[in-house]
């Protein structure tokens, strides 16, 4: 067994550490004041950089201008893109868009994959995926009360919908409607694509996410969707099989976000390294000289190293035995890593003091911004029944 990264990526991996350290880094303190709206031109400017680099879209096939590297190297470069909230954006690599081109690449007709992959792929539009409703558990998303009805050779969708991440400035939505109320469960919805300058697309408001709401590509939207009437050929993939496409989505996608909060639990740890290491608690010592501080980085590190090698298990996992096999793995790693994560931010603060709390360090933004992972994609507490139900069920 190697645990090398391998040799193709290597220089990649080093080139790209160096450039989020170099470029992207020194952005982040004026981007996010301004907000993701307000920095359009500076966020084009990164991303610009990024293409000339030769970096752009590393989770892209090169036919889609992309890098081509499979799961378990893209892994690699989401946990170094994950080091700044910026990363994964200046990269092209970030959620929805990363997941909504990777289905349209796979079930997409030639003329979605014209219209919406390929200015998607260079970045000239944004994309959002519109599955959650506020009436019904998100949890269970086979309980969804958005429509779309068949009429002649187009669809009507009417519905309300929330947590539609980044649908501030998208230019379309994927969502997730019931064609076939009829069928069983997993078999009711389609993925519908609706541009967001269809008659009947109400963006109702930017939901604050702890008295922040957000712009641009950094926002949650409310969205009401009343008699959108779009092409039947907007539909992605077969009808009723919005379920089976959107596993496809989740699998990778878990992959990304894990090692993207890897890559944030580093940020976090090597920030709260520098700090401890500074910081005089009285005339001679420094906070690091504490037993507590010092069991703190020890903790943090065999969890930062352990959460590694379970995503890269899983992302091998899925490369070489496909999604189904590593189901249970990709249910470990989303809540183990988000409760690594979280409780890594939590402590950074905490040893920060004061300091934690305000915005002169990026602790706080992850504190609001990343509290959602234990809740999106499948809570804590969903996978953990999953996963403890599969293990039971071989003692039974
Ligand atoms: C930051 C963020 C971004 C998001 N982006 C998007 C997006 O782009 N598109 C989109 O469609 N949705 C998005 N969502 C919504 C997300 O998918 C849902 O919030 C998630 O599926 C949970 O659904 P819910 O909020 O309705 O919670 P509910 O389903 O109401 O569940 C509430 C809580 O109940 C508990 N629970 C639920 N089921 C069980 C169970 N079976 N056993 C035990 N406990 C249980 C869990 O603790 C859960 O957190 C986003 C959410 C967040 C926080």
């Amino acid at each position: 067994m190697d645990f090398d990264p391998p040799e193709t990526v290597k220089p990649l991996l080093d080139k790209i550490e160096k450039f989020v350290a170099d470029v992207v880094m020194p952005a982040e303190g004026d981007i996010l004041e301004r907000g993701f709206a307000g920095a359009a031109p500076q966020l084009a400017a990164l991303r610009r950089r990024c293409k000339e680099a030769g970096l752009w879209a590393p989770q892209l096939p090169k036919d889609l201008g992309g890098l081509g590297l499979g799961l378990v190297e893209h892994g690699l470069v989401s946990e170094r893109l994950g080091r700044s909230p910026l990363g994964h954006y200046a990269f092209g690599a970030q959620a929805p868009d990363a997941g909504n081109m990777e289905i349209l690449h796979r079930y997409g007709t030639p003329e979605q994959q014209a219209t919406w992959l390929a200015p998607l792929a260079t970045g000239a539009i944004r994309s959002c995926f519109s599955m959650t409703e506020p009436e019904n558990p998100g949890s269970n998303p086979t309980i969804l009360s958005c429509r779309a009805v068949r009429d002649g050779e187009h669809y009507v969708v009417d519905g309300h919908k929330w947590f539609t991440t980044s649908a501030d400035g998208a230019a379309f939505a994927i969502v997730m409607a019931v064609t076939n109320p009829d069928a069983p469960p997993h078999a009711r919805a389609s993925m519908i694509i609706v541009p967001t300058d269809t008659p009947g697309f109400d963006r109702v408001r930017n939901i604050k996410i702890m008295g922040d709401e957000g712009s641009g590509w950094g926002s949650h939207a409310e969205i009401w969707y009343r008699g959108c009437r779009v092409p039947v050929t907007n539909r992605l993939g077969a009808e009723g099989a919005g379920f089976l496409i959107a596993q496809e989505r989740l699998g990778p996608g878990r992959i990304h976000h894990c090692m993207r909060w890897i890559g944030i639990c580093e940020r976090v740890f090597d920030t709260t390294c520098r700090h401890i290491t500074r910081r005089k608690i009285d005339d001679e010592k420094t906070l690091a000289t504490r037993q507590i501080a010092q069991a703190w980085i020890a903790e943090a590190r065999a969890e930062i190293e352990a959460s590694r090698l379970m995503v890269l298990h899983a992302a091998w996992t899925i490369e070489k035995k496909g999604f189904a096999v590593a189901r249970e793995q990709v249910s470990l790693i989303k809540f183990y890593v988000a409760d690594v994560m979280l409780r890594l931010v939590d402590r950074a603060i905490q040893l920060h003091g004061a300091l934690g709390i305000t915005s002169d360090t990026v602790l706080a933004h992850y504190y609001v911004h990343e509290r959602g992972a234990r809740i999106y994609d499948g809570p804590d507490e969903v996978h953990k029944m999953v996963v403890a139900k599969r293990i039971l069920a071989r003692y039974s």
